[in-house]
């Protein structure tokens, strides 16, 4: 809806600042450009096998591999359109009417939506920007009942860059180890978008391994969002399900996109790493711009690429015109006062808070700061 406004306002002329952007705003990297076109010219222009090309199933085991030492065979891997329609296949496939699905608040929206689709029940647990937006294993076990069946989070998290360490993921397997009736999917979409220096997998302990769902793909990490590429990598049981029910809805996933994401996985992921290094000198000035606004209350993200403010202390004041008693109103006050696009943190699950992206230039970042900055000294 942000995206729509926003157009329509440019439309009419207005320079709009868009910080709402769930997207790297860099090119795919040339030689990834340049394997699809090959792949092109070779042939690859069929229909591919439904769960993906046996190379791209192999690339994939070789990745987790190399980069989270867990070992996967390719009969464990499911190649999709996109790592949405991973979370799809894997959330359709488990979960019946009644059955119900934890997720801890702030949430990536899909979750919630795709739940509802299957008919289950979505139970959240709100995390505080005090809890650094993360669950505690107390709070975790608390929500479990006989009827749960799936746990969805991601880490790095989209909406609020919240990680989770190596020490918080084993607390909460230490719960889930008693549990062996609930699936956890793992959404590790911004894996390679994380400034902690090492990414944590839930999926090491060898306890829980066969029943994590891990949930990636090529978009935000490639800057492949276009390509409509991800993957499974789970219990060969759960990627068969998956399998049988992507072959009825799509078939397999973009032939060119696939031999590409070959490339990607095998190739040097150097741009990929200049890429995380600008969102990181990105960050360190916007977060630090956001914390000197006057009722900002903002954590440093420790991964993805958005700042996720609690403004809630604006709740009830006016500009003499429009009063704020929400997020949307937040989101919409700044849309029409400072002309800066954020998505408000109701669409996340999370009232007090709004989410503003810095995958977008510095320059653009200066002048977001400079115009939020002033819209919000009217309010009063
Ligand atoms: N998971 C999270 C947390 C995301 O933020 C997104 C995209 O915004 C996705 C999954 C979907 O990724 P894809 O483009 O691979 O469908």
């Amino acid at each position: 809806m942000m995206a729509k406004l926003s157009r329509e306002l440019k439309a009419k002329g207005v320079s709009v600042v868009d910080l709402s952007l769930g997207e790297p705003d860099f090119r795919t990297p040339q030689h990834i450009n340049d394997a699809a076109i090959q792949a092109m010219n070779d042939g690859y222009t069929k229909y591919p096998p439904v769960a993906g090309y046996p190379e791209l199933k192999q690339a994939v085991c070789t990745k987790l591999k190399r980069d989270n030492n867990l070992d996967y065979t390719p009969e464990q891997i499911v190649v999709s359109t996109g790592a949405k329609q991973v979370l799809a296949n894997v959330i359709l496939s488990l979960i019946n009417p009644g059955d119900e699905a934890i997720i801890p608040t702030p949430y990536w929206v899909t979750y919630a939506s795709l739940v509802q689709l299957a008919e289950g029940v979505c139970k959240f647990i709100p995390c505080s920007i005090d809890e650094h937006f993360k669950l505690t294993p107390e709070k975790l076990e608390a929500a479990i009942t006989d009827r749960t069946r799936l746990f969805i989070f991601s880490s790095p998290c989209n909406p609020t860059g919240a990680v989770y360490s190596q020490a918080e993921l084993a607390a909460l397997k230490d719960v889930f180890v008693k549990y062996p009736e609930i699936t956890i999917i793992s959404d590790e979409i911004y894996e390679y978008i994380n400034y902690t220096g090492k990414y944590e997998s839930i999926a090491q302990f060898p306890e829980l391994k066969d029943r994590v769902a891990i949930v990636n793909g090529f978009s935000k990490g490639f800057a492949m969002t276009g390509w409509r590429l991800g993957y499974l990598a789970g219990s060969a049981e759960l990627a068969k399900g998956c399998e049988k029910l992507q072959s009825q809805f799509t078939s397999g996933a973009n032939s060119i996109a696939q031999r590409a994401a070959i490339t990607a996985l095998t190739a040097d992921i150097a741009p990929s790493l200049e890429m995380v290094k600008a969102f990181k000198e990105r960050e360190a000035y916007f977060i630090t711009a956001m914390q000197s606004i006057p009722g900002f209350k903002i954590n440093h993200p420790e991964g993805a690429f958005y700042a996720f403010p609690d403004i809630s202390a604006y709740f009830g004041k006016s500009d003499g015109t429009t009063t704020i008693n929400n997020a949307d109103d937040f989101a919409m006050f700044m849309l029409n006062t400072a002309h800066v696009t954020g998505v408000s943190g109701t669409a996340f699950g999370d009232d007090n808070c709004i989410r503003f992206s810095f995958a977008t230039s510095m320059d653009q970042l200066e002048e977001g700061i400079r115009r939020i900055t002033a819209a919000v000294a009217k309010l009063a």
